[in-house]
């Protein structure tokens, strides 16, 4: 899957936008240039900054210098500002649910008890560690090696997934049927360099991590000398998964992470788990075939498994500590918070409760929630609005294509006939998911997360055998972000994104419309067909190459020289972008911000160069995109982005790829000498 940005455990989403949209007024006061109140445009710049030195900065630094990030916060602009709206929102349908959660069963009494549940702070202090009794008794009896596997399956349908990662989804080559995934994970940090690198501010979080784990286990009722000793095992073990990982860039060539083996071949790879077995105890019984993108992970794991000097018990413990941590009291909460956000991301309070637990709700009962959010805050026509812009991004991308000066006609030919066969989902799903199974009760909070776990698990080992369902979400509406996904080539933009400021409700600014939604979403998206990973993916959504090797060789070298560029990009002391890493997104954005600029210079306002509050439609359309990225984040997160993210931070989301496009030089006059500047021959042009 890939994303406009990574999901957050706060999705994002917005209404405050729709505020500001209200606050738009229109006046007319000549053909020429439009006056605009409330523009965030013109308003939000820092006019001492030179364009063409740091773009992201002028568009935003007006903004950032009144709005600095609140002590609850790891960063703050659009996605906050949005985040906190949708938040309110969905405050409000939790609140409603909790007083009037209505019959047993029904979408109102789930996310109203379930809400009832994590605002009981006197039952979740009173239940504590109790809800991990049964568990932790397993642990502690485990005796043998079978004793371990059988655990660590029993964890898996819990949705506490130990040792490795393990999922049903689309077979990459073969798209209409489902297959069994194993992958690396194990880990608890979140990335495998965490564990290996030596530099001051790697070294120092896992150091805070150790003690954190120490902490955790005291909480749980050991002592000092005890706790020190399983945290030691656990950091050894989880090093050791770490060490026989790859690394993100390597995660990324889907050839590389694809090999099926029957099951007899992939229990070569492990001689001390018989998959059979240990499917059957995961409930799965049937499995035949497993797609494992790393083998060597899988025999380096097997070998941990032999070892006789680990010890598994701290590691299985601490699985379930972690993951349940947040929901069994004070001290374990503020713990918690203390090493996942004070230390990895720098927020220094924690949110108010009621906004934490509604994030939660949505986080656990998202498709459910979403339910209620279309039913009373999306618009009637929100589907065809986006439909009709994602229309219009794709003839432009198939007018776009015919021209490109660097690819032959056959390889043409099908990238156009893979756009044909791009599908867009917009707004909210045409069917929900069935929860009817699904059990949600006031009485214990850690309870209800243990049951959306295992209901979740149960959902995705059912549709193993079936045929592969297309209509199929993974992302709710009330998120602020939006996918592609290869294996279906389709993209998938929430209703939410129809709030961003420019879009609807009387708001004339058509390059906030095509800046934002056009390109920083809808034509990133599509983008992602044709990144250096999507690209390697047919219509259909199969792993088939359909370029001419000549024109592959093209396509790569300019990729390379786009991955170049970003690994000069220096965000954090001496802690660089990883241009290779980041390659699919920085394709996607390239390709995202030329597509919404071709799609608005058929509007009016582009034909007609209409300004607006002195700003030609060019400038604004540049203006829009790096509105779309108005985040700034403290250290602390920035750090964790290199060090797991995909994504850029964004002040390289935006002067990356504008740096490529000779129409910013021109609305900005950027000249040799402003920071930004390459010389002509040095911008790469991919799509
Ligand atoms: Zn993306």
């Amino acid at each position: 899957m890939h994303l406009k940005k990574k999901l957050s455990s706060g999705h994002v989403i917005l209404l405050g936008s729709l505020i500001l949209l209200c606050s738009f007024t229109f006046l007319k006061s000549s053909f020429e240039n439009i006056i605009l109140k409330a523009d965030p445009l013109s308003t939000q710049r820092d006019t001492l900054i030179k364009p063409g030195n740091d773009f992201w900065n002028y568009a935003n630094g007006g903004w950032f210098r009144k709005n600095p990030i609140p002590p609850s916060e790891s960063s703050n602009g659009i996605y906050l500002t949005v985040g906190d709206s949708i938040n309110h929102i969905l405050h409000i349908i939790c609140d409603d649910c909790a007083a009037n959660p209505g019959a047993k069963g029904t979408v109102k009494q789930k996310i109203g008890d379930f809400y009832a549940s994590a605002m009981d702070t006197i039952s979740r202090e009173k239940e504590g560690i109790k809800s991990l009794d049964k568990e932790l008794k397993v642990i502690e009896n485990m005796k043998s090696t079978r004793d371990i596997l059988s655990e660590c399956a029993h964890l898996h349908t819990l949705g506490c997934p130990t040792l490795f990662t393990f999922y049903i989804s689309r077979d990459d080559k073969m798209s209409s049927k489902y297959a069994a995934f194993v992958q690396q994970g194990g880990i608890g940090l979140p990335d495998r360099d965490y564990y290996l690198n030596n530099d001051a501010r790697t070294v120092k979080i896992r150091t805070a991590y150790f003690e954190h784990m120490i902490n955790m286990f005291k909480l749980s009722g050991d002592d000092d000398a005890k706790a020190r000793t399983e945290a030691n095992s656990v950091l050894a073990l989880e090093t050791d998964l770490a060490s026989i990982s790859r690394k993100m860039e390597d995660l990324r060539d889907p050839y590389k992470n694809y090999n099926k083996l029957p099951i007899e071949k992939f229990n070569n790879l492990t001689p001390t788990i018989n998959w059979k077995e240990m499917f059957t105890l995961m409930g799965l019984p049937k499995v035949d075939t497993v797609i494992t993108g790393q083998p060597e992970f899988l025999s380096g794991m097997d070998k941990s498994l032999r070892d006789p000097d680990n010890n598994w018990k701290p590691y299985f413990k601490w699985q379930l500590l972690d993951r349940f941590a947040e929901f069994m009291g004070k001290e374990f909460e503020l713990e918690d918070f203390h090493f996942n956000h004070t230390v990895m991301t720098g927020s220094k309070i924690q949110r108010p409760r009621w906004k934490r637990m509604v994030d939660l709700t949505e986080s656990m009962l998202g498709e459910i929630v979403g339910q209620e959010y279309v039913a009373h805050y999306v618009p009637a026509d929100a589907k065809e609005r986006l439909t009709t812009m994602g229309k219009n991004i794709l003839a432009v991308y198939a007018e776009h294509l015919k021209s490109l000066d660097w690819m032959s006609d056959d390889t043409k030919k099908k990238a156009l006939h893979k756009l044909d066969g791009v599908t867009m989902k917009m707004g909210y799903p045409d069917k929900w998911r069935d929860h009817s199974a699904l059990i949600i009760n006031r009485t214990s909070l850690a309870g209800n997360i243990m049951n959306i776990g295992s209901w979740h698990y149960q959902y995705m080992i059912a549709r193993y055998g079936k045929p592969v369902d297309r209509a199929e979400w993974v992302m709710t509406p009330e998120t602020y972000n939006a996918y592609y996904e290869p294996t279906n080539n389709e993209i998938v933009i929430p209703a939410c994104n129809l709030i961003v400021p420019g879009f609807g409700m009387g708001q004339p600014d058509d390059a906030t419309l095509y800046g934002v939604v056009g390109g920083s979403t809808m034509g990133h998206e599509i983008t992602h067909g044709f990144d250096d990973e999507g690209s390697q993916y047919d219509e259909k959504g199969n792993l088939n190459n359909w370029w001419t090797s000549s024109d592959s060789s093209k396509f790569n070298e300019r990729s390379r020289k786009l991955a170049e560029q970003f690994n000069k990009y220096t965000v954090l002391d001496s802690m660089h972008i990883r241009g290779y890493a980041c390659l699919g997104e920085n394709i996607a954005d390239l390709g995202g911000v030329i597509m919404g600029y071709e799609a608005f210079k058929k509007t009016d306002q582009w034909k007609k160069q209409i300004k607006i509050n002195g700003l030609t439609p060019d400038q604004r359309y540049f203006l829009a995109y790096a509105y779309s990225w108005m985040q700034q984040k403290r250290n602390e997160s920035l750090a964790k982005q290199i060090m797991s993210d995909v994504h850029a931070p964004a002040q390289f989301r935006v002067n990356g790829p504008l740096s490529n496009i000779t129409a910013f030089y021109t609305a900005f006059n950027v000249k040799p000498g402003d920071k930004m500047y390459r010389e002509v021959k040095d911008r790469v042009k991919i799509w």
